[in-house]
């Protein structure tokens, strides 16, 4: 039997929304011998069933309920049930992301987290390698059978499971992490172009798969443009511009791994990217001094694709004043007709609160600006609506007069 945590009376209004998280403030009881990682079978004060979490009793969010359900079985709760649940997630991934691609893409999110009501966990295809990245002690606890079950279930040949500890300290900018250490590098295609993602010392689980569509839409704005790509990472944005026939392509980053990654992705692509050495720099610099310095008119197409500038609530003041600097540096600076793609990754900047910053840059200005997309992560990010505090991508794409 799992141990019950029961809610607080007149705490149950997220919960009955089918929202995943339970916060403290809103558990009247659990059991005594319920422990950091348990599965804990969750009620509302008059003991109806709300369904099933992962218990964590140190922190804010006490539990992540992974299954809403009014009569579950504790029982069901087994390696069927997992089982069930990776399926389902492959089988979106598979007929809308892989094979609606015919081939031209083999990497992709398969769980989403909360975002496929799996809460604590995130697992990324690239090729035949699966890289999962452990969240909570819960979904800790099931990395044997989910790696078994992974195996099962999706046509690779290898899972690796990373457990991410939490940071002691709040991190605004990743610029020079993981400069050292071991790489395992991994091979895959994303729109017919070759890369290779650090499963092991790179970001994320390696590379930024929620930038697809973002990196697609470039293509069609990038032919005999000079562009700048500012906080480059790998090259995700430069090279899709160079296929597209860019007259050239600035890469800038603070991470000289990155950038490295970046060349490397480049010369994977030597064919396809005919004569790309002649088209293409690599820059070390801080995109902020970078911007300051540039010349007018020097780019007709700027890329800004940001880290998180905050984690936390309290410090979006903070975080809205660095995009809204960024922002401005770039409208200010891009030729006339120029295309600027604008992005936020914080969770705690919202669509409208990411647009009105990029309008008050555009103001200062002093430019005409008109939004011709807006857009966010791609398919395989999908966000439960029930829970928005996952919709963390946003993008504008903006024309600059
Ligand atoms: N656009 C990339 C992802 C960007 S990740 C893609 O599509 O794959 C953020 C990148 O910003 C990281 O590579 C990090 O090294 C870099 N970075 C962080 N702060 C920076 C700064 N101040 N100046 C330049 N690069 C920075």
């Amino acid at each position: 039997m799992f141990p019950i945590l029961r809610l607080k009376t007149g705490k149950e209004r997220a919960t009955n929304n089918r929202h995943p998280w339970i916060f403290s403030g809103a558990v009247g009881y659990v059991h005594e011998d319920a422990k950091n990682g348990d599965i804990v079978r969750v009620e509302r004060a008059d003991k109806t069933m709300v369904g099933f979490g992962f218990y964590n009793p140190t922190a804010m969010i006490q539990c992540r309920v992974f299954e809403f359900t009014e009569a579950g079985l504790d029982s069901e709760v087994n390696e069927a049930y997992w089982r069930n649940k990776i399926e389902r997630a492959w089988e979106i991934r598979k007929q809308y992301v892989l094979e609606a691609s015919e081939g031209s893409t083999t990497a992709c999110r398969i769980i989403h987290a909360e975002g496929d009501l799996f809460p604590g966990i995130i697992a990324d295809l690239y090729h035949n390698v699966l890289v999962i990245d452990v969240l909570i002690e819960g979904t800790k606890r099931l990395i044997p059978t989910l790696e078994k079950l992974f195996m099962e279930v999706l046509p690779i040949e290898r899972v690796v499971s990373r457990v991410k500890e939490k940071k002691p300290k709040q991190q605004t900018t990743t610029s020079e992490e993981n400069e050292t250490g071991t790489s395992d590098l991994v091979q895959f295609e994303e729109h017919d172009l070759m890369y290779e993602a650090d499963i092991s010392g790179g970001q994320k689980t390696g590379f930024f798969l929620d930038q697809r569509d973002s990196r697609l839409l470039i293509r069609n704005y990038a032919a005999n443009k000079k562009v700048l790509n500012t906080f480059s990472y790998s090259g995700g944005f430069s090279l899709n511009a160079l296929v597209a026939g860019a007259i050239s392509v600035d890469s800038v980053d603070l991470s000289v791994k990155a950038l490295a990654e970046a060349e490397r992705n480049l010369a994977l692509n030597n064919e396809a990217l005919a004569e790309v050495s002649d088209r293409h720099r690599i820059i070390k610099a801080d995109c902020f001094k970078f911007l300051a310095e540039m010349e007018q008119d020097a780019y007709d197409l700027i890329v800004l694709d940001p880290p998180a500038f905050t984690k936390h609530k309290k410090t979006v003041p903070q975080a809205s004043r660095g995009y809204k600097e960024l922002n401005l540096k770039a409208i200010k600076k891009i030729a006339p007709g120029g295309i600027l793609f604008t992005y936020s990754c914080s969770q705690h900047v919202d669509r409208d609160l990411f647009r009105k910053i990029v309008f008050s840059a555009a103001a200062d200005a002093g430019r005409s600006a008109r939004i011709v997309h807006q857009i966010g992560h791609a398919i395989d990010h999908p966000i439960n609506i029930y829970h928005p505090e996952n919709e963390y991508l946003k993008g504008l794409v903006l024309m600059i007069d």
